[in-house]
């Protein structure tokens, strides 16, 4: 059934899209990946290079596989590229705005049959398949960061989404290696409902003085062998991400318990965003991360 997966698009070409793109290319299937920025995407490229070369120097890739997985993947800032594809992931920014948006453009685009997913960490698939033509094939397809090392992938059906989509993309996610485990579509689904009030918990612990930015992370290290602190996980996950999928857990599920911390609003405030704007819970313009705090 997975044969009718040739070509897939990727739309979004930030953390997730490279990585998602890096693993389906290096699975042999035709990549094209599309953002609005071509600054991104040619970054984007070099990333994925580099990537597959640390994998050939470990010894886990072959060069002659590390060359026709570069070939499988071609880049674009048109979303029109995608007209063809079998199979469309949305990897864009974790805002419902956003994701809308890409949807009212690329849908009358597509052919009827192509089946649409999102790799949003959150937002609830039911309400994203509503504003496509087509909810009955459209799902979510969530990739764990990094993309290309983690092994599981959540699928999530929205209500509308039909059987036979849920197993085109079940065999698609084990032709690429990996382990699909299946959520209810309820917010965060189950990574993110588990993962990220711990890292809400930890930037309280921060915010309320109770340990430094090292002596939190040196903590969960040490003492529950997490092999990364929170909120050095918070860094790399991206603070406007995590501060999301906070937003969206604490509206969906009316709870209190799920408050983002007021000094994770004031760092997306301040565009302190971790990893990828050079600055978050620690700071990554020298070699060695510093802790800001
Ligand atoms: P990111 O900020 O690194 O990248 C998002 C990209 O989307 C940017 O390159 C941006 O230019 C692009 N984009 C925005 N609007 C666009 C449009 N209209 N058309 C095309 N591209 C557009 O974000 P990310 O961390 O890669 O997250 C992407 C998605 O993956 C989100 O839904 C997020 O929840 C999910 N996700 C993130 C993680 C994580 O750890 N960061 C893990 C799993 C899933």
């Amino acid at each position: 059934m997975t044969n009718i997966i040739k070509n897939v698009g990727v739309i979004g070409a930030g953390k997730m899209g490279v990585g998602i793109a890096h693993v389906c290319a290096a699975s042999g299937f035709n990549i094209k990946l599309v953002d609005i920025s071509d600054e991104i995407l040619s970054e984007a490229k070099n990333t994925i290079e580099q990537n597959l070369s640390k994998l050939v120097k470990r010894g886990r890739m072959s060069e002659d596989q590390k060359q026709i997985t570069l070939q499988n993947v071609s880049i674009s800032s048109e979303i029109k590229t995608l007209a063809d594809c079998d199979l469309v992931i949305e990897a864009a920014t974790e805002d419902e705005n956003v994701k809308k948006l890409i949807y009212d453009k690329i849908c009358p685009i597509l052919r009827d049959d192509t089946i649409l997913a999102t790799n949003s960490s959150s937002i609830s698939i039911t309400r994203l398949a509503a504003q496509t033509d087509r909810p009955e094939k459209f799902m979510g397809v969530h990739f764990m960061n990094p993309a290309p090392l983690m092994e599981l992938i959540e699928l999530i059906n929205g209500i509308a989404t039909e059987q036979t989509i849920f197993d085109i993309i079940h065999q698609f996610a084990l032709k690429l290696g990996k382990t699909p485990v299946c959520s209810e579509d309820f917010p965060a689904f189950i990574v993110n409902r588990i993962l990220l009030p711990m890292v809400n918990e930890a930037v309280y612990t921060l915010y309320e003085g109770v340990g430094s930015v090292e002596a939190i992370d040196t903590s969960m290290k040490l003492g529950a062998h997490h092999p990364m602190g929170p909120l050095e996980l918070a860094d790399f996950i991206g603070l406007d991400t995590c501060l999301s999928v906070m937003q969206v857990l604490h509206d969906g599920l009316a709870d209190t318990k799920y408050r983002p911390c007021p000094l994770l609003v004031k760092y997306v405030e301040a565009g302190w965003l971790g990893r990828k704007t050079g600055r978050g819970f620690y700071d990554y313009s020298e070699d060695k991360p510093r802790p800001t705090r």
